[in-house]
């Protein structure tokens, strides 16, 4: 038996023998050729060949419920378009190279570009290139790129997949996925998670001669296991047996309350990066939005969005999610979410610096159309505004006084406003140590846990190296969430969780003791948080030091005295 480890992006067990996938390996002609205008005629008619199949793959994916897999090849059909690409091919086979050779270094250059880029997310864009550059040789070699994946079902072993591959995979001989390389940013990772495949990436110890041999993959444990052992075979097997019927479960809590064997209710909620978000949401029964991270509709978009464009993108959320409350968090660009339309200096500390607020209350025009959007959007649904990495007081009433003045505005044009509720991010420890004075000028406050544990411990959220000194579970961070609730509730403020550590298992029963009024995890969390919630008992806790909160009063009334805080002040 050997077992490798990887990094797991999707929990999960699979069975059966592996696969390894290769893509072909293609030999470019470097000589140069006299008929310019043929190759630059094989590259368009390859050009126009790709780009029919991604909007195939495109339809194909939209037909099947997959919007944001979908979303990846109407964005590859777009880069087909791309004239700085078209024009920096023509470039090469004007020199006198074939139409592989340019699509070569062509496209080469462009991923290349993406690669250094600071953000993220653009980073892993480099991937979408290369898969398209890979599909433009599929078509200029002719090859039968069919029978990739085999016959049988399999766990597959890569190098690494592009979206078209994965897309063009077999799913139901699809068992699990391991790739050498990846990230958990790539798209691949994305629709590992949305299509809920047990996965490992950067397992750099998978080998070819795996192939054909029988395997475990524990995501659980972040490995897999060659030729194991029977009790490794009998264990796992349980587990994944166990996996299923807890599935099939989960789907049954559809329609229920979130709330405690003892009848505590929490609000349940997604976090979302837009409109393409909305199925999820209504797919797994949240109900509401915690966290709209509206930089999405900014990192989307080529130029900064129109306060029009901002409008349409708010109103469809809010209008196909009505009567739930949407909490939109204003901007956050900065740190690790760059934008070049943005033009922000490079800082020696991006995650110290120029960023989400700062830049809204120094770029006061940007600010405002961002405001009128969300303000005209309110008449469309039930809407929260969120301010983020808030640290101060007078930033918050600095944004209420610019919110207004938009408000005014708007009235005066004879635009109709909706109601709408005021929060801020509590993702600095200054925040969470001045809850109170903050939670004055408030009706909500959201704890982003990623940036509070980042602040906090002083660990780079961004940084792999870390690992060891990281921890999740640090006391320093769980006191400024307790305390953070504890002064929003003193204030009549409601105080939620939307950071990663809201979906933990292992913290569920803490949050509810402190008496947290809502939790906003990613839409595939909901269920199973819910199952988490429903089996929760609190009736031996006690405790004298609360204060009534405005969600749970409203939403335990009914309940009372049977509630949690029922239980308290009864
Ligand atoms: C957070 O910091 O916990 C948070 C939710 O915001 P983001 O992850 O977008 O920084
Ligand atoms: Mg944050």
């Amino acid at each position: 038996m050997q077992v490798v480890k990887g990094t797991k992006i999707v929990n999960g067990i699979a069975i059966g023998k592996i696969k390894v996938y290769k893509a072909p390996v293609y030999e470019i002609n470097e000589e140069l050729i006299n008929d310019i205008a043929a190759e630059i005629e094989r590259f368009e008619a390859a050009r126009l060949k790709v780009q029919e199949e991604q909007n195939a793959l495109y339809e194909k994916e939209m037909k099947e419920g997959h919007k944001d897999t979908a979303g990846i090849f109407e964005a590859h059909a777009m880069m087909l378009d791309d004239e700085d690409l078209i024009d920096s091919c023509k470039e090469i086979m004007a020199e006198g190279h074939t139409a592989e050779f340019a699509v070569r270094d062509g496209f080469e250059a462009a991923a290349e570009m993406f690669r250094n880029m600071d953000d993220e997310y653009f980073k892993a864009r480099s991937a979408d290139v290369i898969d398209l550059k890979n599909s433009m040789l599929d078509v200029l070699f002719g090859a039968d790129t069919a029978n990739l994946q085999g016959t049988e079902p399999a766990i597959l072993v890569a190098e690494d997949l592009a979206p078209s591959e994965t897309v063009k995979l077999d799913k139901s001989l699809l068992l699990g996925l391991v790739t050498r390389q990846g990230s958990s940013n790539s798209h691949t990772a994305i629709l590992a998670r949305s299509m809920n495949w047990p996965t490992l990436i950067q397992c750099h110890d998978a080998a070819d001669d795996w192939d054909g041999k029988f395997a475990i993959l524990d995501g659980y444990n972040s490995c897999i296991y060659i030729e194991p052992e029977q009790n490794i075979i009998d264990e796992l097997t349980a587990k994944q047996k166990e996996d299923k019927e807890k599935e099939a479960k989960l789907q049954e809590l559809k329609g229920k309350p979130t709330e405690t064997k003892d009848g505590y209710k929490v609000r349940l909620y997604a976090n979302i990066g837009g409109p393409k978000d909305i199925n999820a949401v209504i797919e797994n029964d949240a109900e509401g939005v915690g966290l709209f991270r509206s930089e999405f509709v900014y990192l989307n978009s080529k130029t900064d969005p129109t306060e029009e464009e901002q409008f349409q993108a708010y109103k469809k959320v809010l209008e196909a999610l009505s009567p739930r409350l949407i909490v939109i968090r204003t901007c956050d660009i900065g740190a690790d979410k760059t934008i070049d339309y943005m033009n922000l200096d490079k800082e020696e500390n991006p995650a110290l610096g120029f960023r989400a607020i700062r830049i809204c209350l120094t770029r006061k025009d940007f600010f405002k159309r961002q405001l009128r959007a969300l303000l005209r959007a309110s008449a469309f649904g039930n809407l929260g505004i969120m301010f983020p990495m808030i640290i101060s007081k007078w930033e918050v009433q600095e944004c209420k006084a610019i919110l207004d003045e938009c408000k005014k505005e708007l009235e005066a044009e004879g635009v109709k406003i909706g109601k709408y509720e005021i929060g801020i991010m509590i993702e600095t420890p200054a925040a969470a140590l001045c809850a109170d004075d903050l939670a004055e000028e408030v009706d909500f406050f959201s704890l982003g846990t990623n940036d509070l544990t980042q602040y906090t411990c002083a660990i780079d959220r961004q940084s792999a190296n870390l690992e060891r000194f990281a921890n999740t579970h640090h006391p320093a961070l769980l006191r400024l969430i307790r305390e953070t609730i504890e002064a929003g509730h003193r204030h009549n403020t409601w105080v939620g969780i939307c950071g990663e550590l809201g979906a933990d298992p292992e913290l569920t029963e803490e949050f509810l003791k402190w008496g947290v009024d809502e939790l906003s995890v990613n839409p595939k969390s909901i269920l199973p948080l819910r199952d988490r919630i429903r089996n929760t008992d609190l009736s031996n806790y006690n405790s004298n030091q609360k204060t009534e909160s405005p969600a749970a009063k409203s939403e335990n009334e009914a309940s009372k005295p049977k509630g949690f805080f029922g239980r308290l002040f009864s």
